[in-house]
């Protein structure tokens, strides 16, 4: 057998078995199979994180097969989906019973399992991550068998984002709301330029970010906010957005990594770039192409600590000659109680580094992740970073919370690979 490598190809496995379910049944019974033979199982959404949360030796399990609305409380706007679904046939199905979800991240190829388990989040101060949109779960146990969770029960903040640790999710509920559309805007703004406003833009619209370009000290500025109004994307400006996140922009990173011509590269990056608008559904005006491969650690922090945690990234990138044509992208999120969410109790800034494949990121990532700790940062699980069990710990007031829960439901580790447990078991 092939080994299996996750979406950025930075780590591989191969288990000694591969279950793809296609009914409850068979979910329940791959998780027995593990048990029974002492060994564990790992559950591979799609395979979107950095971190070696799915990888297995032994056995794997996959979802594909387990996926689509099950059924839709018109009056409540809720859902049930099967936790396999990925987020766009969510989007589209949810979309013919004109519902949608409350808030999306930058792409839409994750798991709804997948996405929920490492606490996905797209951006808007108002507006929490989608783990926040369950209202009710299903799972199948360590035993096997089936539980159940729902909002106001004592374990329900922990279950609705537990990176697989305490069972593997079957159906999942969502709050979802009305079909919405929404009018995205994008602008080129020099780092003077956007600090002046960032503080009435992030209040003002329902969803901002920035993606800082060092290399040049700019940023592109987006803005989404509901709307009634048609705007037509020009042909061109789509042929431009679809090949400036694609093909143009892989070829900028081919030529700027092997030339070193990496603030020739920014300006052609930035000469593609002018005021655009465009309106659409929210399901299809969310999601961005995201097929370059790259690398990519992200830390959410206290919103307080934006601006001063901004400017010492800035220097350590200014003082180190960090070259990459790759953005940091900062986004913000309103402030939610789910034990292990990096948002917790507190209304978050979360600033994403990223590198180009086969760019040296370590001596970046590990530097500006120093930033971060003296900021009390907390890294998207699913996201590169190096903290141990000590250091959340500290940062997560509930985490010896989580790992009691986990002892609980899973004492014999069935649902812990050698990564996990150096986190949560050791
Ligand atoms: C190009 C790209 C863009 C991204 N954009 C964003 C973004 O905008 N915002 C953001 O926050 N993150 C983003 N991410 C990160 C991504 O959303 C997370 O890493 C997410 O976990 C990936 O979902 P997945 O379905 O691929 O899950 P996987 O990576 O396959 O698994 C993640 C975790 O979920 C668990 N899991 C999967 N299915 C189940 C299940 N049925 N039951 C229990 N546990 C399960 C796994 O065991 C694992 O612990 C992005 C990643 C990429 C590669």
């Amino acid at each position: 057998m092939l080994p299996i490598k996750n979406w950025a190809e930075n780590f591989s496995f191969t288990p000694s078995h591969t279950h793809a379910p296609r009914n409850l049944s068979e979910l329940q019974s791959a998780v027995l199979k593990a048990r029974d033979l002492n060994q564990s199982i790992r559950v591979r959404g799609s395979g979107h994180s950095w971190n070696p949360l799915i990888a297995s030796d032994e056995h794997y399990l996959h979802l594909d097969h387990l996926q689509g609305i099950t059924s839709v409380d018109p009056q409540a706007k809720r859902a049930r989906v099967l936790a396999g679904t990925k987020l766009h046939r969510l989007g589209d199905e949810a979309f013919k019973h004109r519902l949608a979800m409350i808030n999306q991240g930058d792409i839409n190829r994750q798991s709804l399992a997948g996405a929920t388990s490492t606490g996905t989040h797209g951006t808007g101060l108002t507006l929490q991550s989608i783990s926040n949109q369950i209202t009710w779960l299903s799972y199948v146990d360590a035993q096997g068998e089936l539980r159940e969770s729902k909002l106001g029960d004592p374990d329900f903040n922990a279950l609705r984002l537990s990176l697989g640790s305490l069972g593997v999710l079957h159906e999942i509920e969502l709050q979802l709301t009305e079909s919405y559309q929404l009018k995205e805007e994008t602008m080129l703004k020099r780092r003077g330029e956007f600090l002046e406003t960032i503080q009435n833009d992030i209040k003002e619209n329902r969803h901002f970010e920035l993606f800082y370009f060092p290399v040049g000290d700019w940023a592109l500025v987006k803005k989404m906010n509901p709307t009634q109004e048609v705007i037509e994307q020009s042909a061109l400006s789509a042929f431009i957005q679809k090949h400036l996140e694609g093909p143009v922009y892989e070829a900028l990173n081919v030529l700027a990594t092997h030339s070193r011509s990496y603030a020739f590269c920014d300006r052609i990056m930035q000469s593609f770039i002018s005021h655009q608008a465009r309106s659409g559904w929210s399901h299809e005006i969310f999601p961005s192409n995201r097929d370059i491969r790259f690398m990519e650690m992200e830390y959410n922090l206290p919103l307080e600590n934006f601006t001063q945690a901004f400017d010492e990234i800035v220097a350590f990138i200014k003082k180190h000659h960090i070259q990459t044509l790759f953005p940091i992208e900062i986004r913000f999120v309103k402030a939610d109680d789910i034990w292990l969410s990096p948002a917790y109790q507190r209304a978050s800034v979360y600033f994403a580094i990223h590198t180009y494949r086969g760019e040296d990121h370590r001596f970046y990532f590990e530097g500006v992740q120093e930033i971060f700790k003296q900021f009390q940062g907390r890294p998207h699980w699913g996201k590169w970073h190096s903290l141990k069990t000590r250091d959340f710990t500290t940062l997560y007031p509930r985490f010896e919370d989580f790992r009691n829960l986990r002892q609980q439901l899973d004492p014999k580790g069935v649902f812990l690979n050698d990564y996990l447990k150096e986190i949560l078991a050791s």
